[in-house]
């Protein structure tokens, strides 16, 4: 069952409003297991919009229309809808009774343009709005549907929940749709996308996959579709089950899970406290970790050594090690997480010293070298990175791979 969204007007065309119709329609259709294929915006033009219908209706078992309802010249919904069909506006006697009692009960006299309001395409039936005065409009139109609905936003998302989503599951069968995001890191999509090329071949035509990558840490969103919501989720928890078996080096967490609230749930689970010590990533990696609400429990709190002067004054770093091994080293960054566990008394840490760019980079350690250490009561480990060079994603990046170096640490 194929859905498109068309959103109308001028004001959308013209970006003088976002679309937020087209967004949350996409959202709660998707969210009800109707497949939406399709999101188009277009002016308000009688022969554009009707234009843009027929060829939807064409590809598409439903069309969801929103906007242009209304009673005044700008408003050509109705106008386009009865174009398509061949017929004309009708009054239909229901909406007309609503809108003159909505009207009293606000103390205003109906006028021609609400009268207009309670006309609809003939042979089209009128979809109740209790919120205002421009009815839905239902088309059935060569075995597809067309629903019309209005462009404030209330009354749509009332509408979609109260009548639309309802009268659809009727007509087209009930479909369930269920959907599971499983969160990965310390691989990148082209190399995750190749391991998991055997996994892809081998999914049910149910169930689709979605790479969401953003630096360091690529979501996999699975989804399906079937009759009830009961068998959409047990054909989805099937695929999670097998991606466990295929990838568990990568897998951070389930749904949607970020990984500093995946480190913080195992820093509460083993009682354990946390430290930062950081340098090229400027805080990040701290400021990460109190976004998790609760985080006062195991995090004690961080550094940031920017200069090698604060490196050695706050973190007693030998300024041996620096001069020997440079700041940007796997010496160095051992040394400011062992520092930084001695001087909070937390029982782990992680320490980032690397060149995020675009400048700084020399021949032996180019831009995007990123030395992370992780110190814990089993002894300190490190490891050396070579990120790109666009600085802002290499401190996400140094941030996430410190992030899942301490996850690790704290499950093995
Ligand atoms: P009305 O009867 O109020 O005229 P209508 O069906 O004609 O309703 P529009 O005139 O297109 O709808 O829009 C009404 C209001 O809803 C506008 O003020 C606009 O800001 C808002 N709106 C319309 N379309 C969208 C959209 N796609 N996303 C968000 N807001 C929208
Ligand atoms: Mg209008």
């Amino acid at each position: 069952m194929l859905t498109e969204i068309i959103t109308i007007g001028n004001e959308l065309t013209e970006g003088r409003i976002t679309d937020t119709n087209a967004k949350w329609l996409a959202g709660r259709f998707t969210a009800e297991g109707f497949a939406v294929a399709r999101i188009s915006s277009v002016r308000d033009k009688i022969e554009e919009v009707t234009t843009i219908i027929s060829e939807a209706a064409g590809r598409s078992d439903t069309v969801i229309l929103s906007g242009g309802l209304g009673p005044t010249s700008d408003d050509v919904t109705k106008a386009s809808l009865c174009k398509l069909t061949g017929t004309k506006l009708v009054t239909d006697k229901k909406v007309l009774e609503h809108i003159r009692k909505m009207l009293k009960g606000r103390g205003l006299p109906m006028n021609e343009n609400n009268r207009r309001q309670s006309e609809i395409p003939d042979g089209t039936r009128a979809i109740h709005n209790p919120l205002g005065t421009a009815p839905g409009i239902w088309l059935e139109y060569n075995g597809r549907v067309i629903v019309a609905m209005p462009g404030v936003p209330f009354e749509l998302e009332h509408m979609t929940g109260s009548e639309v989503i309802p009268r659809l599951k009727e007509r087209f069968g009930t479909t369930g749709y269920y959907s599971r995001t499983v969160m990965t890191s310390g691989s990148f999509e082209a190399m995750l996308a190749e391991i998991l090329a055997g996994f892809e071949k081998e999914l049910p035509p149910e169930v689709n996959l979605a790479y969401l990558p953003s630096p360091g840490v690529i979501k996999l969103h699975l989804s399906a579709s079937a009759g009830t919501q009961n068998e959409a989720r047990e054909m989805v928890d099937n695929q999670v089950d097998k991606l466990s078996r295929e990838i568990p080096q990568y897998i951070t967490a389930y749904d949607d899970e970020p990984l500093e609230m995946t480190v913080g749930r195992l820093l509460k689970e083993s009682g354990k406290s946390l430290c930062t010590a950081e340098s090229c990533t400027g805080g990040k990696i701290s400021s990460m970790i109190v976004s998790v609400s609760g985080s006062s429990v195991y995090y004690k709190g961080g550094v940031v050594a920017y200069s090698n002067r604060l490196k050695t004054g706050l973190l007693g770093i030998d300024s041996a090690v620096l001069e020997k091994h440079g700041a940007v080293s796997r010496e160095t960054a051992e040394e400011m997480a062992i520092n930084a566990c001695r001087i909070t008394e937390a029982d782990y840490s992680v320490a980032v010293t690397g060149i995020a760019g675009p400048d700084g980079g020399t021949p032996g350690k180019p831009v995007g070298t990123v030395c992370i250490a992780v110190n814990s009561p089993s002894g300190c480990i490190s490891e050396i990175h070579r990120f790109g060079d666009n600085r802002e994603r290499n401190i996400l990046r140094a941030s996430t791979a410190a992030l899942n170096m301490l996850r690790k640490r704290l499950l093995f």
